[in-house]
């Protein structure tokens, strides 16, 4: 097995050593990852200047840093390396639950996986401002990787949370109903207005569900399509609207 390593905490981070220390017990590993953070840049890829990527130290890693966003990495990653199948994204330290998954750089590496037709694991963690390095989610990020990496795990796209100290694995759906980002207004030193994005805890959670899982000490397995079509939805307008050109119902 051929694995990418990325993340978007920059190539830097304890939490991708920690996913490359890791995931080297499955398969080759390769690193390409942004040289600097870009959390909270979701899916974005670079198109309007050119990438280029440089070969660094990362232990005893093949590394190679890039200029762009995590799907920039895993797009010219996987253009430069034959046969690879999978990529693992993270482990980001912060938690990508929910709708925060929609501005998720770390997912967006494994989508953009999901997109080239490989394998695509996001991984996060909800410690934030602790000790930085996740190493004790071992071993439940070696069970995770060997549920996932089966052979016949047929999961092209699953979005990985632990929470801080875990306690059990289970399988999840996205929490969808709440929206947990805000607009803050501030003032600078000088006295200019001027605005944060923040993100506020949700306090009703629904069972099953990713954020409720973390909540309660588990890791969070949520496999993913990329598929944003409302099929009901569309069948509903198809029937109420028709128009011409329509594909035949079934
Ligand atoms: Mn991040």
């Amino acid at each position: 097995m051929r694995i990418l390593i990325t993340n978007d905490d920059g190539i830097h981070s304890p939490g991708l050593l920690t996913l490359a220390r890791a995931a080297s017990r499955f398969g080759d590993v390769r690193i390409v990852a942004p040289h600097v953070e870009q959390s909270s840049m979701g899916h974005a890829i670079t198109s309007a200047r050119p990438l280029s990527w440089r070969k660094t130290v990362v232990e005893s890693f093949e590394a190679y840093r890039v200029d762009g966003t995590p799907a920039d990495c895993v797009a010219l990653g996987a253009s430069q390396w034959d046969g690879v199948n999978t990529v693992l994204s993270g482990i980001n330290l912060g938690p990508n639950l929910g709708n925060a998954m929609w501005h998720s750089g770390t997912l967006a590496g494994a989508k953009q996986a999901a997109l080239l037709g490989l394998r695509g694991i996001a991984l996060s963690t909800s410690m934030i401002g602790e000790d930085p390095a996740p190493g004790h989610l071992e071993p439940f990020l070696s069970q995770v990787l060997e549920l996932l990496l089966h052979a016949e795990a047929d999961l092209p796209l699953v979005n990985v949370n632990f929470p801080r100290e875990p306690k059990g694995i289970m399988w999840t759906r996205q929490a969808v109903r709440h929206y947990d980002g805000h607009v803050v207004p501030g003032q600078d030193p000088m006295g200019r207005r001027h605005f944060w994005f923040i993100v506020k805890p949700i306090e009703q959670v629904e069972e099953g569900t990713d954020l409720w899982a973390v909540q309660r000490g588990m890791v969070s397995m949520t496999p993913l399509r990329l598929d944003l079509t409302d099929h009901a939805r569309l069948a509903e307008a198809r029937a109420r609207h028709p128009r011409e050109g329509d594909a035949p119902r079934s």
